[in-house]
């Protein structure tokens, strides 16, 4: 196994979609940042429609630390970090949110936890700052996934991590499609810790995740990481046999103590529906794992690079 450098640098990378309100406050956050070691930061600019691209390019010109890399539309969240994942260079690299609700500050910590040894080390959010519902759901989630993923992924960890340069291999010679970083980085193994830190409130401009593409990956994760959906088709079938078995029973013991019971409509239309629910329940489950083998089959690419930009530049036009 490779040594350890003791003096690594750090790549960072920050996904961003039309983060235009916060990128001046982020810069000034990156130029305050003082690790103690050579740091290189990856924009990767999901598609933004504002001018978040302009401020990053300009941005590279002034300081040859920074690079980013654009895309030819937006690709999603997981896919920008993929992206930088694979871009990115030094020894150890962390992930950050744009909208600075990941201080960068704890990245002291996250570093010192790597020299004690750690290979990925991911941040624990202990409070939150969003809505109740979604702090419910979020809470609600990763429990949920927890108990029924096939592999341990931590408790309230995003993707706010460091990682060791061999981790970052393992995620990038992953092909899957459908990527739920943060599972594939449980997935990884090596020596995992965890931090806790407070996850700030959103510094400006608006959330580019919505409620339905927060939903989309709770589904990406918990399908990826988990054939538990797919086995309770067999748990709903035996509990709506069982009640089939208790109205038989109910029925007959009626017909042996001579009660007459009503013409059987109610019984029929009950039956009718609660079967019809949970047939109508499994084709769900079924069609969200056959599309994402849809997905994986087709192997698209998982994001489109349309220029970059800084210290990538060179290099892309090197490969
Ligand atoms: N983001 C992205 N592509 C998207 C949506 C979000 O790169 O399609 C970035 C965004 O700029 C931010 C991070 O992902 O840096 C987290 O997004 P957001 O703040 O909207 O999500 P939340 O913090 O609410 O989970
Ligand atoms: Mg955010």
């Amino acid at each position: 196994m490779k040594q350890r450098p003791s003096e690594p640098e750090l790549g960072l990378i920050i996904p961003c979609h039309n983060e235009e309100d916060v990128v001046p406050e982020l810069l000034h956050a990156l130029e305050d940042l003082d690790l103690g070691i050579p740091v290189s930061v990856l924009f990767v600019d999901d598609g933004s429609t504002d001018g978040t691209l302009e401020a990053f390019k300009e941005a590279c010109l002034h300081n040859k630390r920074l690079a980013c890399l654009s895309f030819s539309r937006n690709f999603g969240h997981q896919s920008a970090v993929s992206a930088g994942l694979r871009h990115v260079r030094g020894d150890i690299v962390a992930v950050l949110d744009a909208d600075l609700q990941d201080p960068p500050e704890v990245l002291h910590e996250f570093v010192k936890a790597w020299r004690n040894g750690a290979d990925v080390v991911y941040g624990i959010r202990t409070n939150r700052k969003e809505s109740l519902f979604l702090r419910l759901a979020y809470r609600m989630f990763y429990r949920l996934l927890q108990r029924i993923a096939n592999i341990h992924i931590p408790l309230d960890a995003g993707d706010f991590a460091l990682m060791d340069r061999k981790v970052v291999s393992v995620i990038n010679a992953m092909p899957e499609h459908n990527r739920f970083i943060r599972g594939l980085r449980g997935w990884a193994g090596f020596k995992q810790t965890g931090i806790p830190y407070e996850r700030q409130a959103r510094r400006a401009g608006r959330p580019s995740y919505t409620l339905k593409r927060l939903m989309r990956l709770a589904f990406d994760g918990l399908m990826s990481f988990s054939a538990v959906p797919l086995r309770v088709s067999s748990w709903m079938g035996a509990a709506s046999a069982l009640l089939g078995f208790g109205y038989l029973a109910y029925a007959l013991t009626c017909w042996l103590r001579g009660i007459q019971l009503p013409p059987g409509w109610t019984s029929t239309i009950v039956v009718v529906l609660f079967l019809g629910g949970i047939q109508l329940m499994v084709l769900g489950i079924l069609g969200e794992y056959i599309g994402r083998i849809f997905d994986e089959v087709k192997n698209r690419p998982h994001y489109v690079p349309s220029a970059a930009y800084g210290w990538l530049k060179g290099e892309d036009e090197a490969a």
